[in-house]
């Protein structure tokens, strides 16, 4: 078939990868430069300083060219051995996965279930440790915003209970899909490593993937038997102080994420959170007035990132999806694995304001009624009505 022209930019509304800002194209759309001269080191040096600041870290964070799926596999090699036990939580899909690859890494794991409606619960953590008198758990993994359910495990929480339980597991956390997003604190958490990713909050193309570390994760290393190369993190930790990669950095990614860190500070990081928080409740307005439900079953844990939608016969999300791709040129996510066609996910993370989030809600109100699914109109106008109250109140807050 002959692709023709589509005018106006696609809404690539899907929980990440994000729209990429202009001003992180301009910044990559650059020649490649020697990843082994001094104007490199210079940039790589800044970088790696300031991607701490998003983690909220002092410590040093390791970046790799990969997917998320390599940061998680890093996370669990430099700091286990073979047989170990870790204690994971079915928060949805993607703790699902972050399971089965430590299983194929040949570790033990152990899953306290979950409804996907929810996120990991910090007492069932707790209770699960005080009763691993031996010490047989190496690792608790926890996925911060679970990108397949739009809720959030209060990692802080999760921390207190494994101190309360005086439980000496590592803690790890997946904070992929709200690296950015949603307020994360890698150092006030006590989280060992936190697995983050490039293409969601951080405003990136796909390609790069993260680890930041704590004391006792670096000391890990020494006693982890899992084999190990690429992802090991020894190399990165001795070269990167000085600027520079054991192996070649993804160089053009790593402009973009120098601009991408520049612009997260000039908005400031706590307006990117509440940011991200208004637009999550002005989608769950429009989603209520739609008379449809939010997956995510409790309203402490809605994620500022993405909103998933129940569909009122619990199906015909992909019919739903495909009306409004082809109708208004606009991705929204799919309901993954047992959520397949049963839900649809809304992605409102990145570079995204108050109009795009008109834009996009537009697009499915208009799609709900293109594709005969059963609701009331005015969702869309319950949104505006939550974005002019609360511009409002800060307007007032700032005079
Ligand atoms: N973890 C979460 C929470 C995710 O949302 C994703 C991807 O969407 C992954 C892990 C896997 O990352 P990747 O697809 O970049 O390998």
């Amino acid at each position: 078939a002959i692709v023709t022209y589509k005018a106006g930019r696609h809404f690539l509304q899907i929980p990440g990868p994000t729209n990429v800002p202009d001003r992180v194209l301009r910044a990559m759309d650059m020649p490649t430069m020697d990843h082994r001269g001094p104007e490199f080191q210079e940039m790589a040096k800044r970088v790696l300083t300031g991607i701490r600041t998003i983690f909220q870290t002092k410590n040093p964070v390791v970046i790799y060219p990969g997917s998320g799926t390599g940061a998680w596999e890093a996370a669990l090699v430099n700091t286990l051995s073979p047989g170990d036990l870790v204690l994971m939580y079915e928060t949805g899909h993607f703790a699902s996965l972050w399971k089965k690859l430590a299983e194929r890494l040949g570790l033990r794991t152990e899953f306290i279930a979950g409804d996907w409606r929810h996120g990991a619960d910090a007492a069932a953590i707790g209770e699960r440790l005080k009763a691993d008198s031996g010490h047989e758990i190496k690792a608790v993994c926890v996925v911060h915003n679970e990108t397949s359910t739009g809720c959030v495990t209060p990692v802080g929480d999760v921390r207190k209970a494994i101190d309360a339980a005086g439980h000496p597991a590592l803690l790890l956390v997946d904070t992929i899909s709200s690296l950015g997003s949603v307020d994360y604190r890698h150092d006030e958490w006590g989280v060992d490593v936190t697995v983050g990713g490039s293409q969601k909050g951080l405003m990136l193309p796909p390609g790069l993937s993260f680890n930041a570390l704590s004391d006792k994760a670096i000391a890990a290393q020494a006693s982890a038997k899992l084999p190990r190369s690429y992802w090991a993190w020894d190399e990165m930790l001795a070269m990167n102080p000085n600027g520079f990669f054991p192996s070649t950095p993804a160089t053009n990614l790593l402009y973009g994420l120098d601009a991408a860190i520049e612009m997260l500070h000039e908005e400031g990081l706590g307006n990117v959170f509440a940011r991200h928080q208004r637009h999550a409740a002005a989608t769950r307005a429009a989603v209520e007035a739609w008379g449809l439900e939010v997956l995510c079953a409790d309203p402490a844990q809605h994620s500022g990132a993405l909103t998933a939608v129940l569909m009122p016969d619990g199906k015909g999300a992909d019919a739903l999806r495909k009306v409004i791709l082809e109708r208004f040129d606009m991705s929204l996510g799919a309901g993954l694995s047992k959520l397949a066609d049963k839900i649809f996910r809304i992605g409102h993370l990145g570079d995204y304001n108050d109009l795009t989030l008109i834009g996009t809600l537009g697009g499915v109100e208009m799609g709900l009624q293109v594709a005969g699914v059963a609701h009331k109109a005015g969702g869309v106008q319950a949104a505006m009505a939550v974005l002019a109250q609360s511009g409002a109140a800060e307007a007032r807050q700032a005079a």
